[in-house]
């Protein structure tokens, strides 16, 4: 490949690197491209193969370059720009009144819903509740005895221990917004609907039907943080397989199937309140979950 060649080469790659504007492509690094220039040399016909390799982050910005028959190519993103689509903050949160009213609408489709078999055996709906510009919001798993007849969450004795979690972290069950994974109650054996002991977690065709429910409910009050309550939530929620305890520790960044978020929310996941009844020595495991929300959030009491 002649000088002339190489220097036309490189110009149509700089206007064709900059047509991308480094959105999300590398062309070849300088190794590889020096031996395609290489090998062109001894094929003069053939065209010149362009690469493209995965993205990486690097402080490195966009160069190409030649000596004699080595064309170099560098076209790298920088740090700054990060692969996740870029959420702008706050661009178009809800005001008060229209999630209000957007949260209303939800609730009365959700209390006509059938999409799942939970729908013809429930008492009541229970889509959830609390305040609709939270910056905080806990996420269970389904309604159990006490949730179906009240149509509200986490209204038993399981409710009763997240109210005092609610108070610990210095906030009230008013300030949160509380809801489910499922909006109907799963029941063991549904044709005994009023048998205490029923419940159980609704399971993954449950899950998916009702999920288009919750996400619309996240994307309405926006959170800065969620609480995933349980392996159900939190795997449901984070996306990931893993078990609870592999999955509790640390913050995640929430995506949803159905909507776009209008900022970036986050999600941390601990146990069930129903399994800290159950296993009271988890409780300062879930504490030191609290109180990594807490420190997000500035509250009093978190652990440094
Ligand atoms: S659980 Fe969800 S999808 Fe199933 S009937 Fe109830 S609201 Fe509809």
């Amino acid at each position: 490949m002649s000088k002339t060649s190489v220097s036309r080469l490189a110009r149509e790659l700089k206007q064709f690197l900059a047509a991308q504007q480094e959105d999300d492509l590398i062309v070849a690094a300088a190794p590889k491209a020096a031996a395609m220039v290489s090998s062109a040399k001894t094929e003069e016909k053939q065209a010149p193969q362009v690469l493209f390799q995965q993205p990486v982050e690097t402080q490195t910005t966009s160069k190409i370059a030649h000596s004699g028959d080595t064309l170099t190519i560098e076209f790298r993103r920088p740090a700054s720009v990060h692969s996740a689509p870029i959420l702008q903050e706050d661009s178009s949160m809800m005001t008060k009144s229209q999630k209000e009213t957007a949260l209303k609408e939800l609730a009365e489709k959700i209390k006509n819903c059938s999409r799942c078999p939970l729908g013809s055996t429930r008492l009541n709906a229970v889509p959830g509740e609390g305040n609709v510009n939270a910056d905080l919001m806990f996420v269970g798993e389904g309604p159990g005895f006490d949730e179906d007849r009240q149509g509200r969450p986490f209204v038993g004795r399981a409710g009763q221990l997240l109210d005092k979690m609610i108070v610990a972290m210095g906030l009230t069950r008013e300030q949160v917004y509380i809801a489910n994974i499922a909006k109907c109650h799963p029941m063991i054996d549904p044709s005994n609907p009023d048998k205490h002991g029923n419940d159980r977690a609704p399971n993954a065709d449950e899950i998916a039907c009702c999920r288009k429910y919750l996400e619309e409910q996240i994307s309405i009050i926006c959170p800065k943080y969620i609480v995933a309550l349980g392996g159900v939530s939190a795997k449901a929620l984070i996306a990931d397989a893993k078990s609870l305890g592999a999955l509790r520790g640390k913050f995640y960044d929430l995506h949803l199937d159905q909507v776009t978020l209008p900022r970036k929310v986050q999600i941390l996941a601990t146990f069930h309140p129903a399994a800290l009844l159950r296993n009271p020595g988890w409780k300062k495991d879930a504490w030191l979950d609290l109180q990594m929300v807490m420190d997000k959030l500035g509250l009093k009491g978190a652990r440094k």
